[in-house]
Formats: C-alpha cells, structure tokens, sequence
C-alpha cells in the first residue's frame, strides 16, 4: 500500500503497513499472506436499553481477525469513539501478539460505542449484560471459541458480568469461567491479571536494559532503569500499574504524568500513588492535583526531553503532526498504536527507539492465558506443589545448617517459601517477555532487511501463524 507522504493513515491501515513491511523480509505465499493479514469476520450489533424509563440504542463490534488457533482472544472496549476500523486493527494486533509470545490464541477483540462516565454502575451493568448476551447468542463468547478480556473503558467489574451473563444461558458448560478473562480473584481470575499488562512493560524494559547493544542504539547509558526520566500518558490500568512498579521497584523518576484533563510535570520526580488516588477521587481526572505543574494541554507534554516516553492511554496520539518535536530517546508503546506508521517513519530518521506494542504489551494476554488455564483445569496454581516445595526447601536449610552454616532469618523464609499463584504467574510473565525481546532483538541484528523492533516481531508473528495454516491446510 502506498501512502501519500503527506496523509496519516486510518489505526487499520497503519497496522496493515506495519504488516507490509513485515511481510517484505519474509518469503510467503501472496494468497496466503492475504489470509493473515486481512480480519476474518466482523459482528456488528444493535440493542437497546431501557434506562432511567427511556429507551437508549447501543452499537458494538466483536471481530475475529484469525483463527488459526481457537479459541480467538482480545479485550473489549468501552469508549465513545470506537469504531470498526479500531476494532478490526486491535484484533489483528492480538493475532500477532499472541504468535509473538507464544500464547496459543487467535486474535479477535471487541468495542462498545458508549461513554462510560455518563452511566451509573446499575445501568452500566443492564448495557454490559445485554452486550454480553448478543455476542452470546452468535458463539462470539465461550471457552473454547473467543474470550474477551478488559481493556479501556472495561475491568474486572465488566468482567464479572460477562460470565455471569454466560453462565445463566450455558447453565451445562462446566468451563464457564474461561469464557472471558480479567476476572476478580472470586470470580474465577487469577493473582496478578490486573497488574499483568504494566508489569509485562516492566519486565520488556528490564531486559531491554539487559542488552548493552540496545541501550546504546537509543542513544541511552546503564544496564538498569534505575534513575531514567519516564513520562508516562494515561494513568489508567496499564499505566498506573507500570509507572507504579517502575518508581517503586526500578527507582525510575516519573516526570510527568499525562491525563485526558492535563498533565502533571515535575523534573524532580513525581509520586505516582498520590496522584492515582487523586485520580480516582477526582471523576477520573488530574486537574486540582497541586504537587507540581499543571499543563492544561496535556499532549504537548509528550514532546517533552526524557529518556522514556510511555503512551499508556490509546492510539495515534504520535503522529507526523508532532513526530518531529519529539525528544524521547526511547518510545516504550504500553498502549495499543500509539504511533501511527507515519509517525514511526520520521522517529526511525530521528534515531528514537521504539519497542512496539505488539510485544511491549503482550503482558496482559499472556496472564489471561494462565487464567483461562486455571479456569479449564480447575484449580489455582501451586495448590498441589507449593507445601511439597517447601518441605524440599527446608530440608536444604537443614542440610546447609548441619554442615555448620546458619543462615539468616530472612534468607530461610525467602528460600524455605513454596510458590504461591503470584509468584508463579509474574515468574511465566517474566519467563516470556525476556524470550520474547531475545527473539525479536536476535532478529533485528542479524536480518539486514529488518529495520525496527516492530518489523522484526511483526515478521517473527506473521511466520508462526504461516506455519499454523500450512500444517493445517485450507478447508477443504
Ligand atoms: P484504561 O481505560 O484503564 O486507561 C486509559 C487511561 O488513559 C485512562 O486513565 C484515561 O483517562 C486516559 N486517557 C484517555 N484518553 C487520554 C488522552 N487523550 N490523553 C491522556 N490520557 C488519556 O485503559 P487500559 O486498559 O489501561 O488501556 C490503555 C491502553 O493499553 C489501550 O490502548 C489498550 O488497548 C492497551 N492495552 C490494555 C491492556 C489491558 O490489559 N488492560 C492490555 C494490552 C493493551
């Protein structure tokens, strides 16, 4: 596809390109990369609602990019602007992203046309139940076949409905609970999902600085995040959890915190919690927060000098409109298409580093798919090996203390401790986002035709689900 040097292209056509040029480094079949690259089907739906006596009209989408592997996987969307396009691009990046990390899942994700802020939690939860029933109703929910996730506009609490909803039409389907993920804890989800997406970008960055190479290419120095200058867009699930785990675990300085009602600068550092909490007891915003300076144009903060930008909020907020003016040496996409293809073109002249959202964020699926795990298996992880561990554990203590070492009191509970579910899913969190980066880092070296990080995980994605459609064949 070529596009006119001057004109940004649709959040689709950009990962379409991405896609391309992907594409061009690899040797496969014209038809065949036509399949993958294109959504498979689309489901768009009408309903209505009757709130406060009145009846509203809603408009959702659920698309299945691939089906290579089944069941199909993506969040869905709650926002007032999501559209087709959006829905469609979001699932084709889950295709990939689930290739890329080896999450044996389809792509496919879902969008609701509503603004969530105008609605209470009772009619909140009649619109997301009545949503929940027409995807039901077309097999576009359900264990073995799609199952969404949180993702802007939605959590836990939407979560909850869904399978909820399902379970009262599939009273037989013993797997109930895997038929969506992001659930609370008591309602079939999994220690550590609703941090899972930001520590996920925590982990690809801790081993992006393991890569002395890679450090030196975005023009940075260190082996660790330890006191980088970070400004992070949209303090919401994925962005708090990061920006929270990298100023408290890493040491990193937060310099600005970016919200749809303004921005919150202070080249001294930031104190992330404060403002989360101010957040929430603020109608979702920033603005009146008065521990540094207030920008009311929240997006000029984004050009502003640091050493890693992190756009956590939504996509195309990089585009060639401001491309040019932005001083990040590194773009960490914790968000979805937060740079648009064109904008990704100027950045690679200006030698700005990115690491794509199709590996960064991958977090998210990746403990969702240790959920939908547990929910087909029955049974929370480590209940059959955590007390046996310890036991073997305590019995080295014992060998090492008779050969006349003590050991401290703290060393003998951090070893003698059997893994609980946390501490095995972070442990499967950072096992693939380290082989993932190895991967997409390997290739980027030693492939000359590849010329970012996107291209190289783009290429490693497209050849996974190449090789999944050749084994099985076309039917018939
Ligand atoms: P969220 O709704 O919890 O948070 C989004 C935040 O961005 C909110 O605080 C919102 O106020 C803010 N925001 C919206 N528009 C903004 C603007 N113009 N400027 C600044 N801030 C703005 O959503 P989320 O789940 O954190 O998702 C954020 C991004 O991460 C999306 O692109 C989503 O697709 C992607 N993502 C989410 C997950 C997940 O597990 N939730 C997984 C992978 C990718």
């Amino acid at each position: 596809m070529a596009v006119p040097p001057d004109k940004e292209v649709s959040f689709l056509e950009s990962v379409n390109l991405s896609f391309d040029a992907a594409l061009a480094t690899l040797d496969i079949p014209e038809g065949m990369a036509q399949y993958i690259k294109n959504v498979n089907n689309v489901y768009q739906v009408r309903f209505p609602v009757k709130i406060n006596g009145k009846i509203e009209n809603f408009v959702g989408w659920r698309s299945v990019h691939s089906d290579h592997q089944l069941p199909a996987k993506g969040g869905i969307r709650f926002a007032p602007n999501v559209n087709q396009d959006e829905v469609e691009a979001l699932a084709a990046l889950m295709s990939y992203k689930c290739a890329l990390v080896d999450v044996p899942f389809g792509g496919s994700k879902g969008g609701l046309l509503i603004n969530p802020r105008k609605y209470d939690r009772d009619s909140m939860e009649k619109i997301t139940r009545r949503f929940a029933y027409e995807l039901i109703q077309k097999d576009y929910i359900g264990s073995g076949v799609n199952v969404p996730a949180p993702d802007m506009g939605t959590g836990q609490r939407e979560m909850s409905w869904i399978v909820s909803t399902y379970a009262a039409h599939g009273p037989k389907d013993t797997d109930y609970f895997g038929c969506v993920t992001g659930k609370p804890v008591s309602s079939g989800g999994i220690h550590g999902r609703v941090e899972a997406t930001g520590r996920g970008v925590v982990f690809g960055l801790r081993e992006f600085f393991r890569h002395p190479e890679d450090v030196k290419h975005a023009r940075l120095e260190g082996d660790t995040l330890e006191g980088k200058e970070v400004i992070v867009q949209g303090l919401g699930n994925v962005g708090y959890h990061t920006a929270q785990i990298l100023e408290e675990e890493d040491g990193v300085k937060v310099i600005a915190i970016l919200e749809w009602d303004g921005a919150i600068y202070d080249k001294k550092g930031l104190n992330v919690e404060e403002i989360y909490q101010y957040k929430i007891e603020n109608k979702g915003g920033v603005k009146g927060f008065t521990k540094g300076q207030y920008f009311e144009k929240s997006a000029e903060l984004l050009e502003q000098a640091c050493d890693i930008l992190i756009p956590a909020a939504r996509e195309g907020v990089i585009n060639q409109a401001n491309a040019p003016r932005i001083k990040a040496k590194l773009i960490a996409e914790a968000a979805n298409g937060p740079v648009t293809f064109k904008a990704e073109t100027i950045l690679n002249e200006m030698g700005v580093v990115i690491i794509p959202d199709v590996y960064l964020n991958a977090g998210g699926v990746t403990v969702s798919y240790f959920e939908w795990i547990k929910n087909l298996s029955h049974i929370r992880f480590g209940r059959m090996g955590k007390r046996y561990e310890e036991n073997k554990n305590n019995l080295f203590i014992k060998a090492i203390e008779q050969s006349g070492k003590k050991l401290s009191e703290k060393l003998v509970s951090q070893i003698g401790q059997g893994p609980v579910e946390l501490d095995l899913v972070r442990s499967g969190l950072d096992d693939t986002m380290r082989n993932a980066f190895q991967e997409i880092r390997e290739r980027y070296w030693k492939e000359k035709k590849v010329k970012s990080y996107r291209t190289s995980a783009m290429s490693i994605s497209i050849e996974k689900i190449y090789e999944r459609y050749s084994i099985m064949g076309i039917y018939p």
